[in-house]
């Protein structure tokens, strides 16, 4: 279901549009499994806050901030599906203990409020190192080079292995670009290392099976 909606989230202008991208997935899905409860539930995270943060109109400037987008957005509906799913969960045991289904998925949509702030942070935060791995892009062509913080312990390991290798920006690694790697990735692109590895991509595959 991630895909459809991420199709209709990219298009939705309003917060006054949730109805109507649950009337298209209910079409779409036509499963008895998903509850009625499932529909309000995702109508409530739609429209109370999903769509009350639109995605940041940041134009796209290169083909970093082109891929990031894309994961954003993918991002926004897995979070928007998972956060309908708990809030379904919410009001099914307050409907089998005998409480009121209405506040329960109240209380459980505030929660939601607080967890979508986290990801918005995230997006944020991925929407910027994008941008600057474009404007280096701008500067050295697309072969970048990959830097980690070194000398403190909060460097994963996966990001110390990528430091100092190169990338194609155009081609991105396996293990993302750096300052999206993780939550709180500090790894930054830069001219590339001479004579640097290239780091595995769906493109270094390709080369090697030829
Ligand atoms: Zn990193």
């Amino acid at each position: 279901m991630a895909l459809p909606l991420a199709g209709l989230l990219l298009t939705a202008a309003s917060a006054a549009s949730a109805a109507a991208m649950v009337a298209a997935l209910k079409l779409r899905f036509k499963l008895g499994i998903l509850s009625a409860l499932f529909w309000l539930a995702m109508l409530w995270v739609l429209s109370r806050i999903v769509l009350q943060h639109p995605p940041a109109v940041t134009g796209v400037i290169g083909p970093a901030s082109a891929q990031v987008q894309r994961l954003n957005l993918a991002r926004r509906a897995q979070f928007a599906i998972a956060a309908s799913e708990r809030v379904m969960k919410a009001m099914t045991e307050a409907r089998s203990r005998g409480d009121s289904v209405t506040e329960a998925g109240q209380e459980a949509v505030e929660r939601e409020r607080r967890y979508f702030q986290q990801h918005l942070d995230a997006m944020w935060a991925r929407a910027k190192a994008a941008g600057q791995i474009d404007m280096e892009a701008a500067v050295h062509g697309p072969l970048l080079g990959w830097n980690a913080v070194k000398g403190d312990r909060r460097t994963t390991p996966e990001c110390r292995w990528a430091d100092g290798k190169n990338f194609y920006v155009t081609d991105p690694p396996d293990i993302g670009l750096p300052g999206v790697v993780h939550v709180g990735c500090r790894c930054w692109a830069s001219a590339p290392h001479p004579g640097g590895k290239l780091l595995p991509s769906a493109g270094t595959r390709r080369a090697r099976a030829a």
